[in-house]
């Protein structure tokens, strides 16, 4: 974003700046190392060298082994395989899918399809501060129930879902249970084993990584289908030619998040914590959407009464500042976010809500310009509004 006057990105939760580490590392395996990794001579040993690599830092990164690792092209690929490769494997068991319904499109259009190929799907409703209540989860359960599917952290709200306490249900009742673990991964300790998850999806281009990358972690045993198929890459679970350099950078990517958690989550709480004091000590009528305990600490989703959030996402571009309305849709003609929809039970306080997202590369003059951008724009907004 070189030319523009005064550019600040505050939406990390749509997707992230490559990092230097990451872009290093993928060099030498667009024109050097680009010999396909499934071929045995010596060139192809060094590209499945670097993917072997690869598997093993992200592995390592949960705890897991290499071989529960499978390389997807991002976060919605993994959803995808996880709900339909599940569903698919355990037809034989049942054909009951339990979800929630704040999830991202990338796992609810997924149960839709799913809806509409005969897997009966409850979406469980969220508490006002939108936490799923592990009971509901129990109570969703019937016999032939073959999956969970309850994402880590959610990417409107940032709110931390009480997933350690779903992995435990699932497990004493038999059911698999997979995480969304998009937004969170990189962002706080997740342990798969410890947490008794049985599938977990992440996407590098959330963590610094390259865009078109992800990966499905499947615990050993879990039965599970393919839906691209072809060749016997990644395990049989995802046929195509592995995309070397992105899983490299991916890989380099979760190394440095992962290293830099605890340093960057108590900086990225600290902007964002002074961001919301700021802005609440100037503005009424602002409520915070999900719990702001329990949350991602760069991300704060905030509703301003009487204030379009489309508006005031213009507003705020005309000032150089990059947000989000939290939903995908930019028209406001289009239905407002599902998500604080379903928290609030109110389509208008949807609409006026805006999701800021910061990183480790904002500081606190950006969290201060903020503050004053907004503050003049609701202001603004407001002003008119009544004229
Ligand atoms: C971004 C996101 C996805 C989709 O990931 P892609 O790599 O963009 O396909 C899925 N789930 C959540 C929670 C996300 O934030």
């Amino acid at each position: 974003m070189g030319n523009m006057k005064r550019t600040i990105y505050a939406d990390n939760a749509a997707t992230t700046k490559l990092c230097d580490e990451a872009y290093e590392a993928m060099q030498p395996y667009f024109k050097e190392i680009y010999a396909n990794p499934s071929q045995s001579y010596a060139a192809g040993t060094i590209a499945k060298r670097g993917l072997n690599d690869a598997r093993r830092v992200i592995a390592e990164s949960l705890s897991a082994y290499d071989r529960e690792i499978i390389f997807t092209s991002g976060g919605s690929e993994a959803d995808n395989l996880a709900l339909i490769g599940v569903t698919d494997a355990c037809r034989d068991k049942g054909r009951h899918l339990i979800t929630t319904d704040i999830e991202h499109k990338a796992v609810l259009e997924t149960a839709k399809y799913l809806e509409r190929n005969g897997v009966r799907v409850t979406y469980v409703h969220v508490g006002p501060d939108g936490r799923v209540n592990p009971e509901d989860i129990e109570r969703a359960i019937c016999d032939d129930t073959v999956l969970i599917s309850v994402m880590t952290a959610n990417n409107e709200t940032g709110t931390i879902q009480p997933i350690e306490e779903i992995g435990k249900i699932a497990k004493a009742h038999g059911v698999l249970f997979h995480t969304d673990a998009v937004q969170a991964y990189g962002k706080m300790e997740l342990n798969p084993d410890k947490m008794n998850i049985d599938l977990l999806s992440a996407s590098a281009h959330k963590f610094n990584g390259p865009r078109g990358t992800g990966f499905l972690y499947v615990k050993r045993g879990t039965p599970i289908g393919s839906f691209i198929h072809g060749g016997s890459q990644e395990y049989g679970l995802r046929a195509g030619t592995e995309n070397v350099p992105g899983i490299v950078g991916m890989a380099t990517a979760a190394k440095v998040s992962v290293d830099k958690m605890a340093e960057r989550a108590e900086y990225e709480d600290m902007l964002t914590k002074r961001l919301h004091d700021g802005v609440m000590k100037r503005l009424a009528g602002v409520n915070v959407n999900g719990n702001f305990e329990r949350r991602l600490p760069g991300v704060i989703n905030l509703s301003f009464a009487g204030v379009e959030g489309e508006s005031l996402l213009i507003a705020l571009d005309m000032k150089g500042i990059c947000v989000s309305t939290g939903s995908a849709c930019v028209m406001s003609t289009d239905s407002p976010s599902h998500v604080i929809t379903a928290i609030t039970g109110d389509e208008e306080r949807a609409r006026q809500s805006i999701r800021f997202s910061l990183s480790h590369e904002n500081t606190v003059e950006d969290v201060d310009y903020i503050i004053d951008a907004l503050c003049e724009s609701v202001e603004y907004l407001r002003r008119i509004r009544e004229q």
